[in-house]
């Protein structure tokens, strides 16, 4: 197809042209890319598995005793006869970690915003979603057929301001991002609960990057800002701080019977299989038994953006796990990013369409895998490319 090629030929030539890496996995937060065998060992500074759980031993023989006890695969959707116990063992966990009446799982966060949007609102009802909301959240709102307002990322100024030209007619439905996955900066929830209160919009919050490290008991940021009452529902995803795979979404019961009936997603997708979801089980049974964890974790993030600092990085870091370097243009961003694997670092370059235009950066989160001599290495090698390609970001 000539299209096609067209296509391909002009991301190819713009730099924009997405590629699979496979790479294998060293231990100790080392990977290797799979294409260049003699290449150096990188340390991963981008992967999600923060608090290194997919390695973990009790998800691991959790998952292995659930394979060996209940099979490879779940044989059907849930409403068919795909529906287990440990399907509802998770949900009971999942209920508790967030402080809700109920959960639902999904078969990965992108099915679950994807499914839950159209499920809440339609034709004639109103979202209101943050500029920096993931692409599933977007992809949810167009499958909804609902009007479709974006306002600056945290803004809330910006958000009322719509909320008050708007009078919607029908149902509003407002989805921000605990911690924002690209920019790792938090979502100020207790004022937009208020405006929850004056407004009376349905809320949705995506703990993506929160569960499990927020909160006293893991539930998230929502848990430690303490407004799980005013959120009507909460999704997660199991893919990330959790180290296994699959989402769900918790709210009232009414929320989590009127789901199950309505959201696609859930409907007409086969159920997550037994081993993953007792690897979930695992893990978010771990979270919620201490927090020796996610403070280990935060000990380590603290050390990294420390030895930034020191070394003369006058970039705000945030107050998180995930680290952005603006740089601007996305091809200093590539260039960086080949700097850093040079000097034995993986972390991504993100560019449009994933973020705004000129805001390329590099993507650096820290997770348990690394321990402090990789965390100094890997800072080390980020002042570096920095001062070769971005010096006015040095003092
Ligand atoms: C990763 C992510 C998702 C998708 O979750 P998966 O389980 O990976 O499909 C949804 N929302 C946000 C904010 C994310 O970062």
């Amino acid at each position: 197809m000539a299209q096609l090629s067209h296509w391909l030929d002009q991301r190819r030539r713009t730099g924009g042209l997405r590629e699979l890496r496979p790479v294998v996995r060293l231990g100790n937060g080392r990977i290797r890319l799979a294409d260049l065998p003699d290449s150096l060992p990188l340390l991963d500074f981008s992967s999600n598995d923060y608090l290194a759980l997919s390695a973990h031993p009790a998800l691991m023989e959790s998952g292995q005793r659930a394979l060996a006890e209940l099979g490879a695969g779940s044989g059907a959707a849930r409403l068919m006869s795909g529906d287990l116990l440990i399907h509802h063992q998770l949900e009971e966990a999942v209920t508790s970690l967030k402080g809700k009446e109920a959960a639902l799982l999904f078969g990965s966060g992108f099915m679950a915003n994807a499914g839950v949007i159209p499920a809440l609102v339609g034709r004639g009802d109103t979202i209101y979603i943050d500029r920096l909301d993931h692409a599933s959240i977007y992809d949810g709102c167009q499958l909804s057929g609902a009007k479709l307002h974006r306002f600056r990322h945290n803004d809330l100024a910006h958000l009322e301001e719509l909320l008050q030209k708007n009078p919607a007619d029908g149902q509003s439905l407002v989805v921000v991002e605990s911690i924002y996955s690209m920019d790792g900066d938090r979502c100020p929830l207790p004022e937009l609960v208020r405006l929850r209160k004056r407004y009376g919009f349905l809320l949705l919050v995506d703990e993506a990057h929160g569960t499990g490290l927020f909160g006293p008991n893991g539930g998230g940021v929502v848990e430690a800002d303490g407004v799980g009452d005013e959120v009507d529902l909460v999704m997660g995803t199991f893919g990330k701080a959790l180290g296994s795979y699959g989402a769900y979404l918790a709210g009232s019961q009414e929320m989590i019977d009127y789901l199950l009936n309505r959201a696609r997603s859930f409907i007409y997708s086969t159920a997550l299989p037994p081993a993953v979801v007792a690897s979930s089980l695992a893990a978010v049974e771990l979270v919620r038994q201490s927090s020796e964890l996610r403070d280990d974790l935060w000990q380590r993030v603290t050390f990294f953006k420390k030895c930034l600092c020191d070394g003369g990085l006058k970039v705000d870091l945030g107050p998180t796990q995930i680290i952005p370097i603006t740089v601007g243009a996305s091809d200093r961003a590539l260039q960086m990013a080949k700097g850093l694997q040079k000097r034995g670092v993986f972390a991504t370059a993100v560019r449009p369409p994933t973020v705004p235009e000129n805001s390329a950066r590099l993507r650096f989160s820290v997770t348990r895998h690394l321990g402090v001599e990789q965390l100094a290495e890997g800072a080390q090698a980020l002042l570096a490319v920095v001062k070769d390609f971005a010096p006015e970001l040095l003092v």
